[in-house]
């Protein structure tokens, strides 16, 4: 039968699995369970909205069986299952933007640590197994086909039979080496726990033969193996259970089988809100940028579920632009199942959600910042940029929300600080809130503009994003405390100082003023004695609404 190879990507990728070094080789259950639920959830959302399709509790699970002499572990599934060219692309080639992250993101990390902790589906599987097989049957299909490989060198497909719809996927364990053991994975106890430790959720039953030891019927103290068919997983969605019996090891687990993000988030946000409106949720703050974040193709959205069914991927409608980067999923008792994109933009109960949603997030935040202010600047260097676009954006709409999460770079703490705190620290002679725009902290320090403020005893707040400036002209003041550059003309403060004297230096330097302005004629507005300099000659300031800075962003920006 003919061999056909895996696309260069993928190829790649599984080399990296079948040589992984790393430790917790374990998660290819994890990921092959959650494929496995994934499938049934599709079936069931399909019996949900076709008549024609009766979903029988009873008959979706999750099996898996070892057979210790062959080495063989299999996973089979009653979900949806995959057609042939379904097996040829879903398995064939890594188009799942899972994988593409995670070989984004090792190019400059560790890839085992990567592979390890957070998986990469199906291919996982080849950390431990030579051999993978998958017979599917899919949906409203008369046949059913074997997919077959050994990794490297690419997969077979060809027609086989199978009774019911779903998959059944096989691995042949490998053989144990001198420092690797692989046996593990054919051991009830090891498998039992892998299963509890990462699958505990999941919704649908997986069942496993278990061996119990019991006393023998009739006897007293002689003892028989018995087998039976147990569930494993406690089934209750991580979502509703309490707060309480959580660990923040389940919420982490719980992000990376959910794949919201390779890295570990900085905080979850645990939501179960019972009243007019009856919603759960669990999101997530991550720590690292997606590697498309700020490119167009990042698609901001929480999972939506209806009464634990899952219903929408990516519901846009739940988070503002200006908190895309948080992940999770909310799940409503109040939603319907048939419900279309359309119809879902105009539910009063989803608005309901993705206010209340909004509200929790920015608190939450704020909690952050004010408590684990470590984490709360690792959080901001990744996303500060987004609030402050949301500062800026839809005419500052959102800024009362944002306000208070903003940072930026302060001359006197040489660190981070909010605004909050800067107008806390500010002297009772000073009325505004002072920055200065430049491409680096050292270009601004070395600024002639912010001598005099700095002199005065003043903090100027370093503004080093090009959209800085735009966010805070959108503020315009904070608390009150007006925002004021260093290079605007008027900085309110110079005037007590040596006003008599500038005023005669400016008469005594006419002509030369006159003759400068002369030259520069097309560049300047006007030449003029300034009040604030102390060892620079020379400074430029603007007296207009645009800085110098600003006019620059906009001078570069598209007609
Ligand atoms: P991901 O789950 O992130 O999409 P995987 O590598 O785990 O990536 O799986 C790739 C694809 O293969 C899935 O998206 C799904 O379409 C398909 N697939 C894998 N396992 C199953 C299964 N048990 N039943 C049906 N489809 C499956
Ligand atoms: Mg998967």
């Amino acid at each position: 039968m003919e061999k056909t190879q895996f696309k260069a990507e993928s190829k790649r990728l599984l080399d990296m699995m079948i040589n992984s070094i790393y430790s917790q080789k374990e998660i290819f259950l994890r990921e092959l369970i959650s494929n496995a639920s994934d499938a049934i959830d599709k079936i069931y959302y399909e019996a949900l909205t076709d008549d024609s399709l009766r979903f029988d509790q009873d008959s979706y699970f999750i099996k898996v069986a070892t057979d210790k002499e062959n080495r063989t572990l299999k996973i089979s599934d009653t979900g949806i299952g995959m057609t042939k060219e379904e097996l040829e692309t879903n398995l064939g080639t890594i188009a799942n933007s899972g994988s593409l992250a995670f070989k984004t993101e090792n190019e400059s990390k560790d890839g085992h640590d990567i592979i390890g902790q957070f998986g990469v589906g199906f291919y996982s599987s080849f950390m431990v197994a030579d051999v993978l097989t998958v017979i599917s049957k899919a949906l409203g299909s008369d046949s059913a086909y074997k997919w077959e490989s050994t990794g490297a060198d690419g997969y077979t497909i060809e027609p086989y039979e199978k009774d019911v719809v779903g998959t059944e996927i096989t691995l042949k364990i490998k053989e144990n080496t001198e420092d690797e053991n692989y046996d593990e994975y054919l051991e009830e106890y090891r498998l039992k726990a892998i299963i509890k430790k990462y699958s505990d959720f999941i919704r649908y039953p997986i069942k496993m033969d278990v061996t119990e030891n019991r006393p023998k019927e009739g006897s007293e103290d002689e003892y028989e193996d018995f087998q039976e068919e147990q569930t494993i997983n406690s089934m209750v969605p991580i979502w509703r259970k309490n707060k309480s019996e959580l660990t923040p090891e389940d919420y982490d687990n719980f992000y990376a089988e959910k794949r919201y993000g390779f890295d570990k988030p900085i905080k979850h946000i645990h939501i179960n809100v019972d009243g007019a409106i009856r919603y759960s949720a669990i999101l997530f703050i991550p720590e690292n940028i997606p590697f498309d974040y700020y490119s167009k193709e990042y698609e901001k959205g929480l999972e939506l579920y209806s009464n634990g069914v899952l219903i929408m991927d990516k519901c846009s409608d739940l988070l503002p632009d200006h908190f895309s980067f948080v992940k999770g999923m909310v799940d409503s008792e109040d939603l319907s199942l048939n419900i279309s994109r359309e119809i879902l933009q105009h539910d009063r109960q989803l608005k309901l959600i993705a206010k209340n949603i909004n509200k929790k997030i920015k608190s939450e935040l704020q909690s952050l910042l004010k408590d684990e202010r470590e984490k709360y600047e690792a959080f901001y260097k990744s996303f500060g940029r987004q609030l402050k676009y949301g500062v800026y954006s839809e005419f500052g709409a959102h800024k009362e929300v944002l306000q208070d999460l903003l940072m930026f770079y302060s001359s006197k703490e040489k660190k981070l600080v909010s605004l909050d705190e800067y107008i806390s620290r500010m002297p009772e002679d000073q009325t505004y809130i002072y920055y200065a725009s430049g491409e680096s902290h050292e270009r601004i320090e070395k600024l002639p503009q912010t001598e005099l403020v700095s002199e005065k005893g003043y903090e100027i707040l370093y503004f080093t994003d090009e959209i800085d400036e735009f966010a805070i002209r959108m503020l315009m003041a904070y608390k009150e405390k007006e925002f004021k550059s260093v290079s605007s003309g008027d900085l309110g403060i110079e005037a007590e100082e040596n006003q008599n004297n500038t005023d005669s230096e400016e008469s005594e330097n006419k002509d030369l003023f006159d003759y400068m302005k002369n030259i520069l004629s097309d560049k300047v507005k006007d030449v003029r004695v300034s009040k604030r300099l102390k060892s620079h000659p020379v400074c430029l300031s603007t007296d207009g609404e645009v800085t110098i800075e600003m006019e620059k962003v906009l001078n570069a920006m598209p007609d």
